[in-house]
Formats: structure tokens, C-alpha cells, sequence
């Protein structure tokens, strides 16, 4: 029972088209939904964040059992593409207006930041909506000049905190021979308070995950070895990686266990 995917209008003024995994009749009525957001290529020239993304997307609507205990347990809503003025035209990192989309996550227009305005309306809509959890939210980008998968995450005064988010890129690095643990950072660098990372760290309760996940646009090397095996658009080891280890990162504190069936 494949789930097909289906199209949602958005609120706001942007015709934004995300993807809603499962249906609504594979949950139980009345039950809290735990969401998984993943977003992709605000960055326009960050093709290999296409890739991860279609690698996700074809895993989760895939036969695989994994997938299938995902699908029964939560929901992932997919914005594959939150910069399709910049793609279509071939920018490298603005929009059609010039804006770095992933700096104006603190205030974002309806007029000049379409796409970011509706996810972001999306996003708050869901953390307001007591019958709504959003569990995970993962934006998707490349990187120029490092190599391998890594993540950027964020920096709490909360040790157990910080502890805890550490856990799900252990995980990649554990499942997916291309991710490095060790070029992933926490950090709250200024200059980075307007990505959806650090807006959305700081507006999601206690027990979310905020990650940049990192793919570079050239290869990645395995561990023990100086051997450097390029990424193409079929490798979709670390989407695949990534989707295992969220079954993976165990219960929530004070929250129910879900069983990996
Ligand atoms: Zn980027």
C-alpha cells in the first residue's frame, strides 16, 4: 500500500507544492501526528540537495519494511524546492529578487520570500496544533568545498540537550559509509541566525531536531582510506541512510516508544 503523493495547497500567497506522506486514513483518527519536515534547495545551485531530497522520496514511498514502519508512524511533509525562481534561472545561491532565501527565515516577506513564507506559515501552524509534533526538521544543501555528508546543528545551554541532538548524526555516521561525524558542527554563529536551522531551533519545543544536512557537490571519501569515490545523481546512500536511522533515534523523553516493528 504504496501511499501516492499528494498536492496541498499552502497558506499564504505562494504556490508552494509539498508532499504529504502517508495519507491521512493510514493514521489513527484522534492520535498526535509526529512530523518529519524536510526541506530542499533553497540554495538554487545546490543540485546534489535535489538528489538527497528524490532519494528520500523514493525510499519512503518504496516497499522497503523500513519504510513502511515509517510511514506508519509518521508524518513527512516534503518542500523539495523552496527556490524555483532561482533554479529556473540558473542562480547559484539567490532568488529571482536576489534575496538569499536562507537569511530571511526571522522575517520573511509574503511579497519578496513567497516559498519561505508559506513553509515557514506551514511550520507554525503545525507547532501551534496541540494534535501536532514536529519531531524532525531537516533542510537539505550542498556543500562547495568539503567533502562527504555532514550536518550543522545547534548549540544549547541545556546539556542533555546538545547531548541528545548529537545522536541522530552519529547514527548517519554509523549507517552511511559516506557521512562524516566529524566534519559535523553545532554552532551559533550570527551570521547564520536567519537559516531555517537556527530560526527553527530556537521556535520548536524541547525534544525537536534542527539539522542542516551537508552533502558535498564532489565526493566523499571512506573511512581508513584516501580513496575519493564521487557522488552521482543514483548514489543515494546517505537518503537512504538518513531515513534508517530516524527509525532508529529511539523514543522521545517522556514520550511513547515506537517499536521499529
Ligand atoms: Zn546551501
Amino acid at each position: 500500500d504504496v501511499p501516492q503523493s499528494s498536492s496541498q495547497a499552502s497558506p499564504g500567497p505562494a504556490c508552494l507544492t509539498s508532499l504529504l506522506f502517508p495519507l491521512a486514513g493510514n493514521l489513527h483518527d484522534g492520535a498526535e501526528q509526529k512530523v518529519v519536515f524536510i526541506t530542499g534547495r533553497i540554495h538554487p545551485g545546490e543540485t546534489p540537495s535535489s538528489f538527497v531530497c528524490q532519494g528520500i522520496i523514493d525510499f519512503l514511498v518504496s516497499h522497503h519494511p523500513i519504510a513502511q514502519v515509517l510511514r506508519d508512524h509518521l508524518v513527512f511533509k516534503i518542500a523539495p524546492m523552496l527556490n524555483p525562481d532561482g533554479v529556473y534561472l540558473g542562480n547559484y545561491r539567490c532568488s529571482l529578487m536576489g534575496f538569499d532565501l536562507n537569511r530571511h527565515w526571522l522575517d520573511p516577506s509574503p511579497w519578496a520570500h513567497p516559498t519561505l513564507y508559506g513553509v515557514k506559515q506551514l511550520i507554525i501552524q503545525m507547532h501551534n496544533d496541540p494534535k501536532t509534533s514536529l519531531e524532525f526538521y531537516i533542510d537539505i544543501h550542498a556543500h562547495s568545498t568539503m567533502m562527504n555528508g555532514f550536518m550543522y546543528g545547534n548549540i544549547f545551554e541545556d546539556e542533555e540537550k546538545f547531548q541528545r541532538q548529537a545522536v541522530f548524526p552519529k547514527l548517519l555516521c554509523q549507517n552511511a559509509e559516506d557521512f562524516s561525524f566529524s566534519s559535523t558542527s553545532f554552532n551559533r554563529d550570527a551570521v547564520k541566525a536567519g537559516t531555517g536551522r537556527r530560526f527553527l531551533g530556537g521556535l520548536l519545543d524541547h525534544t525537536s531536531y534542527c539539522y542542516t544536512l551537508e552533502v558535498s557537490f564532489f565526493s566523499y571519501i571512506i573511512g581508513g582510506t584516501t580513496a575519493t569515490v564521487p557522488y552521482t545523481e543514483e548514489a543515494c546512500i546517505l537518503s537512504r541512510a538518513a531515513c534508517t536511522c530516524g527509525r532508529d533515534q529511539g523514543p522521545r523523553p517522556g514520550g511513547p516508544h515506537v517499536s521499529p516493528g
